[in-house]
């Protein structure tokens, strides 16, 4: 294979969208693959769409999720930069290129001033639709004599440029990697506006110009511009640029299949790091989308290097994949048990000290040092680590890690048909093992479970019972061992004198 070059071409309207986190991700992937280049180049000749700092929020995001890109645009030392030999990359800044293209296409005939009034063009719509046909432009302007083009163009009436569509020119057949073989017929395409009447081009000829200035070798990009596909394969005839292969990755969709969109769920990638679920595991489960390693691999969980080594246009998927959100926990919380404790910890903390609980229990813990209540941290999230789903679930499923007072109805601490006193009695045992355990024993959650059990014998309910619910007020919770591990000594005491108090 020669070279490989790809680009990733947002246009910087908005928050990095999921779907372009995959077309990017599939241009990296396939860059790294075959030792190629991968580019990013923003697509900002839609003056209308910008978004200020859209161009910035994507490259840290893409910064941030790890997909790295080699040539184009970059943020260096806060600001925008540029780096590779092939630039400006961002297509506001190359309007004289565009221009001159534009120029060579009316020299070759294989494009035309049109001169066509809003109203013209909305009137022969609708005459359009009344009759039932696609819309398309009449060709009207291509009747012009040159002398007049050139009597209008220098009275400056607004024009735009269009691209001239042979009607014969016969089927357009392209070998997509992904899709196969597409065919469209000529006649079915519009003469496009190539350039607008502000000076600035269209999207399809910037893209062509771009892509074969830049020499891109592969065009990764979602299915929804297959249709624009055929335009571009036409000006690269027009403009005698060699073909780059082309590679149409399927739609992302809802679970009732329609297009993936805001009003059934986030689609913004910020807004699902912001909910706690963890880059690597976003990168995963957005590899997925559309992709596997093929018949006979069950495997589910990829390293980004792993991706790289497995991933291959050709067996990315034909038919739209489905955004399942529970899929994407499930591999969260794969993602999350894999954590190195400190990792966790440095990742979960933002989370949690969100938390009014735990702004609360930090309140309160004037007397630990800083070292003490990260050493308190770590042992809630050693005890939750395997069940939590999203970062931003810290805590939550156990309130009693947190707060001051527990409140719970004091029948719930006998254990099935057991008497007060056979519970006081179980509370009094426990109280009396917790004192008699050290600093050292406390050190190991294994320690205080097998001093526990040891001390439970076969009465594992009639004792384990109370001390869990005093630990806890809940009905379901960890472990008593696990519990009284993260509250300490004096905390877990202090749960079990006011249990009995309660009973009393
Ligand atoms: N600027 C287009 C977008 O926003 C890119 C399309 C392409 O990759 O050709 O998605």
């Amino acid at each position: 294979m020669s070279e490989i070059r790809v680009r990733f071409a947002p246009s910087p309207t908005g928050q990095l969208h999921v779907g372009s986190l995959r077309t990017a991700l599939y241009n990296y992937l396939f860059a790294k693959k075959y030792d190629g280049t991968f580019i990013l180049r923003i697509e900002d000749t839609d003056q209308n769409r910008l978004v200020p700092g859209a161009v910035e929020s994507l490259i840290r995001m893409l910064d941030t999720i790890g997909i790295h890109h080699d040539e184009g645009v970059f943020i260096e030392n806060g600001v925008l930069a540029q780096k590779g030999g092939y630039g400006p990359y961002a297509q506001s800044e190359r309007l004289p290129t565009y221009r001159e293209y534009a120029q060579k296409l009316i020299a070759s005939e294989k494009a035309y001033y049109c001169f066509c009034s809003v109203s013209r063009l909305a009137a022969l719509r609708e005459e359009q639709n009344k009759n039932k046909l696609a819309p398309k432009y009449d060709k009207y302007c291509l009747g012009l004599s040159h002398e007049e083009i050139e009597e209008r163009l220098a009275e400056n009436e607004p024009y735009v440029i269009r691209l001239n569509v042979d009607e014969n020119h016969g089927d357009i057949v392209f070998d997509d990697l992904v899709r196969g073989e597409v065919t469209i017929h000529a006649r079915d395409i519009d003469d496009q506006v190539l350039m607008k009447s502000d000076g600035f081009p269209t999207y399809h000829l910037a893209v062509v110009v771009d892509d074969y200035l830049m020499h891109i070798s592969h065009v990764i990009r979602g299915e929804e511009w297959i249709s624009s596909t055929p335009k571009h394969i036409l000006l690269h005839e027009a403009l005698e640029f060699p073909l780059p292969k082309f590679a149409h990755i399927p739609l992302l969709l809802n679970p009732d299949k329609s297009k993936l969109s805001k009003r059934q769920g986030d689609v913004a990638v910020e807004d699902y790091l912001s909910k706690g679920y963890l880059k690597e595991a976003l990168v995963n489960f957005v590899a997925l989308l559309g992709w596997n390693p093929g018949a006979g691999s069950t495997q589910e969980i990829f390293t980004l290097d792993e991706l790289v080594e497995k991933f291959d246009l050709s067996s990315v998927h034909k038919a739209g994949a489905v955004f399942d959100l529970k899929k994407l926990d499930w591999m969260n919380t794969e993602y999350i048990k894999k954590l190195a404790l400190d990792d966790l910890y440095e990742r979960g903390l933002p989370f949690l000290s969100e938390k009014e609980f735990f702004k609360e229990w930090v309140g309160r813990q004037n007397m630990l040092s800083e070292e003490e209540k990260m050493a308190f941290v770590k042992r809630v999230l050693k005890i939750e680590q395997d069940r939590l789903t999203k970062l931003s679930d810290i805590g939550e499923n156990n309130p009693f890690f947190f707060a001051s007072d527990i409140a719970y109805e004091k029948t719930l601490l006998n254990w099935k048909q057991n008497t007060v006193i056979q519970t006081k009695e179980a509370l009094e045992s426990a109280q009396e093992t917790l004192s008699s355990l050290t600093d050292a024993d406390w050190e190991y959650k294994e320690v205080v479970e097998k001093i526990l059990m040891d001390k439970a014998g076969d009465k594992k309910g009639d004792f384990l019972w109370p001390l869990r619910v005093a630990l806890t007020g809940a009905q379901h919770s960890p472990s008593p061992f696990d519990v009284a591990w993260v509250l300490g000594k004096e905390e877990s005491l202090e749960r079990l004198k006011s249990a009995l108090q309660k009973l009393s």
